[in-house]
């Protein structure tokens, strides 16, 4: 059929009624041109029109074995809807009704056909078959319209409840106190949000470019708890990175051998530093997917997303005050704590010893040649061996001792509960250790970096934390005195630096180095 062309197929048994149907239709419908198509048997019209698309169907009631009432039956099971006009013989009354009630668009009585009968039904079934088809149309659009605002109230309710929950979650993790709170809290509060979607939350610890999941939740969590930053698509690009369909697209490699259909990785960001990642299961929409159900699949990356900016904030705000408690407690150089925290906290631990009864040593340790070795090697080496004698201290003191940089390159070493003979062990142990240190690292002609110390005990030698701290530098300065790498204990009897020095030297002990 040509564009403009009425196409018309009859379907009749009688070539010589085809013919004078033929007839009709061309005297009725003159001056449309007409695209006329013939069957002569039922399963040839039924082919026929099954094939190709007409605009009518002329079928006599009568097809041999057959009847049209079963060729419109024979259309709509293969869901042809061509409106289809029925031929009936004389006393066939009850076949038109028939034909009707099937869905057949008229019908004509074929002994009594004339070209205004046959125009009539013909422009009829057209024109009620248009009809039909803006119908069902605007039935189509409705549903959809239907769905999507179905689907827009239920987001609606649910971003409503949970930007209440993401307020409140907002609220508690800003009254957190350390990260490992918030993590705890995170762990309770945000896999609800993602109801039967496993996950995890990634931060970037230390600096090897590595993150480390702090947290994970549901059935089948990330099985890499770590990896690099390179891996993850949503890191690298900055921006969230989501595959509905892992199969189709490119998955993050971070989540080889991942039983996930689809994920979803959220970097966090807050102050233009990147913190970590959220890396989400994600629930692909409906293949082919409908409009309001890829509106649900956005608005819960939306979610994901504004949820993953509330806790970077929150976190990086308090990475921000534990690295500020940290810089006024520590010693930014070798980590150890600063002489303002030594000193509080030795008046909490003397008071404490006190009442228990409890002995308490103070050492005071001074590296021997450190201004020479500086000066020949320059500051970042010396910078270097502090760092590595603050890591020897951390490492032989245990959790309730107080190991200190006093300045420059003096140490104090606060130590409860500790024995004058179990303190002068622990300082000659220091001693040799660090002298076995400088020696394995080879530092060429630095023999002379060496440990002098100086022991102070509670009760024997003060009782405040000004009385031991100046006892102990009044032993290290004979330790200094006496030939360095050394170990000296303070001697007991009241103040030591109302004594003569010669008086003191002569109460003094050595441990180690030369007599
Ligand atoms: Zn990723």
């Amino acid at each position: 059929m040509s564009k403009g062309e009425l196409s018309i197929l009859i379907v009749d048994d009688d070539v010589e009624d085809i013919l004078l149907t033929e007839n009709l239709l061309r005297e009725g419908l003159k001056g449309i041109a007409l695209d006329l198509h013939k069957a002569t048997s039922f399963d040839t019209g039924l082919r026929q029109a099954e094939t190709a698309h007409h605009d009518v169907c002329l079928v006599d009631y009568r097809l041999g074995e057959k009847t049209g009432l079963e060729l419109i039956q024979g259309l709509r099971a293969r869901g042809v809807d061509t409106p289809v006009v029925v031929l009936t013989c004389q006393g066939d009354e009850e076949v038109a009704v028939q034909a009707m009630k099937l869905g057949a668009a008229d019908y004509l009585p074929k002994f009594n056909l004339s070209e205004d009968l046959i125009r009539a039904a013909i422009r009829g079934a057209i024109e009620s078959h248009e009809k039909e088809m803006v119908r069902l149309q605007i039935e189509e659009q409705l549903r959809k319209m239907n769905q999507k605002l179905e689907s827009w109230v239920e987001e609606l309710e649910h971003q409503s409840r949970d930007i209440a929950l993401l307020d409140e979650l907002g609220n508690t993790l800003h009254t957190c106190v350390s990260s490992e709170e918030a993590y705890a809290l995170i762990t309770q509060r945000v896999p609800p949000f993602f109801a039967g979607r496993s996950g995890a939350l990634y931060m970037f610890e230390g600096s090897r470019g590595l993150v480390e999941a702090v947290v994970a939740w549901g059935d089948h969590p990330p099985s890499h708890l770590e990896f690099a930053a390179n891996e993850c698509w949503g890191l690298r690009r900055g921006r969230s990175y989501v595959v509905w369909d892992s199969r189709t697209e490119i998955a993050c490699p971070h989540l080889r051998g991942s039983s996930w259909k689809g994920h979803l990785c959220v970097p966090m960001m807050a102050y233009g530093e990147t913190l970590g990642v959220m890396v989400l299961e994600a629930a692909a929409p409906p293949a082919p997917a409908e409009e309001g159900q890829t509106g649900v699949a956005e608005a819960s990356r939306r979610f994901a997303e504004s949820l993953t900016e509330h806790l970077a904030l929150a976190l990086a705000n308090l990475r921000l005050c534990e690295a500020l408690r940290m810089q006024s407690v520590r010693d930014a150089l070798t980590g150890l704590f600063n002489r303002r925290y030594m000193e509080e906290s030795l008046e909490r631990v003397v008071s404490a010893a006190g009442r228990r009864h409890q002995p308490l040593a103070v050492l005071m340790l001074d590296l021997d040649h450190f201004k020479e070795y500086n000066d020949t090697h320059g500051h970042a080496a010396g910078d270097a061996i502090l760092r590595e004698l603050g890591r020897l201290l951390l490492s032989h003191t245990r959790g309730e001792d107080v190991s200190c940089r006093y300045g420059g390159e003096e140490f104090v070493l606060v130590l409860p509960d500790v024995v004058l003979n179990v303190a002068a062990m622990r300082a000659d142990q220091l001693r040799s250790e660090f002298k076995r240190l400088v020696q394995q690292h080879n530092h060429a002609g630095e023999a002379s970096l060496t440990l002098s110390i100086g022991i102070a005990i509670a009760p024997e030698h003060g009782l405040s934390s000004k009385a031991l701290l100046e006892a102990a530098d009044a032993a290290l300065y004979l330790a200094k005195k006496g030939g360095r790498d050394r170990v000296v204990i303070a001697e007991a009897s009241g103040p030591l630096g109302e004594l003569p020095a010669p008086a003191l030297v002569a109460k003094v002990r050595a441990w180690g180095g030369k007599p």
